[in-house]
């Protein structure tokens, strides 16, 4: 082995690391490789954005976690591994994404005895670049056609190696919708671990992409005219600390969903004008997350119904107590995984310790753009917030997200989402598609 990647996701979704030789692994080991305070500051342009505490002077290292140690098939000579933030003094830092998601994991254990388990689910699209930059799919093809699967076939089979050789479990792979869309998901895992994934699997579907001469996005609007590229996730809470028993399950109600279930339902919804600040999280997120494009748009919630903000999952036949989860459909691939997984676990938490049971005004079988604006007013239905200025707003003003992320972690996120959103607005559509088909 030559190289040994130090991975992490910054603030603006963005995957970034460093690499040590494998002669030098064991003493970077403990001691970590080191990283400015400023990348936490730093947009997905590479624009550094003033922060009190956070400029040219400071470091922190970046410890991996040798659980996520994978040997890379894509490239055999290297390996990753996941980091924490750590401080000079070895305490987790504060601004760290890694320690978020875990310190949520922790506080639904011991406050409630809850381990989470989870799932992304992304959506991608295959592209050619043409020597004028400019992306084209690699096909046109139907959903789920048979015409999506052989196009792709070859670098689709590499694919489904490439997660074998990971342990990533590929459960189901369909083409999608959209031209060139492709769909391939992962088994559940626990949470922090179901993050590390995201990350371990954006890596390889670019990489083994790249291998075959395409690209791979996950934009979640890369064509203006076509479906977007979502990354549902999907959750469940599970008893004790081993997470032997799906606390969502309850065969005795309508949609098998527990009380449990339903005070995370009440929870999500109630933070989730806030909440897509972090799940969707860049100024391409909000072309996806319209009405009527099955990603959601309104805070409601519905049994197999792939326009509200929650979907209860059908559950399995024969699995029907491990099976039933939660979907939140209001999530794409450019957000932080930790960030995104930690701040829908501290909305589902509030919900718990609330005993927010959501009302059934909010329980829609339709398309809740179906109903005229006055109905799901009177329901209380809002509609998500439709830009990502419009998002952090919501953010700023919701407390359980603003104290579960801590005044550092907060200030630097909505510095860089705020900047974000100024540099795009000044510059012309055409450069956002590219740049956000280019960076995720
Ligand atoms: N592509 C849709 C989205 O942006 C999801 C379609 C589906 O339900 O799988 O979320
Ligand atoms: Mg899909």
């Amino acid at each position: 082995m030559k190289q040994i990647r130090f991975l992490y996701c910054d603030n603006g979704g963005i995957i970034r690391g460093k690499a040590c030789s494998s002669q030098t692994l064991s003493e970077r080991m403990h001691g970590g490789i080191g990283l400015t305070v400023a990348m936490q500051a730093m947009n997905s342009l590479d624009e550094l954005m003033p922060v009190e505490g956070i400029g040219a002077v400071g470091e922190v290292r970046l410890v991996p976690d040798p659980r996520t140690f994978r040997i890379l098939p894509y490239t055999p000579r290297a390996a990753v591994m996941l980091c924490d933030m750590m401080t000079l003094e070895g305490r987790p830092w504060e601004v760290c994404p890694r320690s978020f998601l875990r310190q949520q994991v922790e506080q639904a254990q011991s406050e409630f005895g809850q381990t989470i388990i989870a799932a992304f689910e992304p959506e991608w699209s295959l592209a050619r670049r043409g020597l004028d930059g400019a992306y084209t799919a690699i096909d046109d093809s139907l959903c789920f056609s048979t015409i999506g699967m052989m196009t792709p076939a070859a670098m689709i089979d590499d694919l489904l190696g490439a997660m074998e050789a990971q342990n990533l479990k590929v459960e189901l792979y369909h083409p999608e919708l959209a031209h060139g869309q492709q769909e391939m998901s992962i088994s559940p895992a626990r949470a922090l671990e179901a993050a590390d994934n995201q990350i371990l699997y954006r890596e390889t579907v670019r990489s083994v992409a790249w291998n075959h001469g395409l690209i791979a996005s996950f934009a979640p609007k890369p064509f203006l005219n076509q479906a977007g590229n979502g990354c549902h996730l999907h959750l469940s809470a599970w008893a004790g600390d081993r997470g032997d028993r799906n606390l969502f399950y309850d065969p005795a109600d309508r949609f098998s969903l527990s009380e449990i279930g339903y005070y995370f339902i009440g929870g999500i919804l109630e933070h989730l004008p806030a909440l897509v600040a972090l799940t969707c999280p860049s100024v391409n997120s909000y072309r996806r997350l319209q009405p009527q494009s099955w990603s959601s748009a309104f805070t409601c919630y519905g049994p197999d119904n792939r326009e509200a903000g929650v979907r209860i999952a059908s559950t399995l036949k024969g699995k029907e107590s491990s099976s039933i989860n939660l979907e939140i459909k209001a999530s794409d691939n450019t957000n932080n995984p930790y960030l995104a997984l930690g701040g829908i676990i501290a909305a589902g938490m509030d919900g718990v310790r609330r005993k927010l049971y959501p009302s059934d005004n909010l329980l829609l079988l339709v398309d809740p753009s179906s109903l005229s604006e006055e109905e799901r007013q009177a329901r209380g239905i809002k509609a998500l917030p439709t830009s990502l200025g419009q998002a952090v707003d919501e953010l700023e003003k919701d407390k359980v997200l603003m104290d579960a992320l801590g005044p550092q972690l907060a200030k630097t996120y909505i510095a860089v989402k705020r900047s974000e959103e100024k540099s795009y607005s000044a510059r012309t559509t055409d450069y956002e598609l590219n740049q956000h088909f280019y960076k995720y």
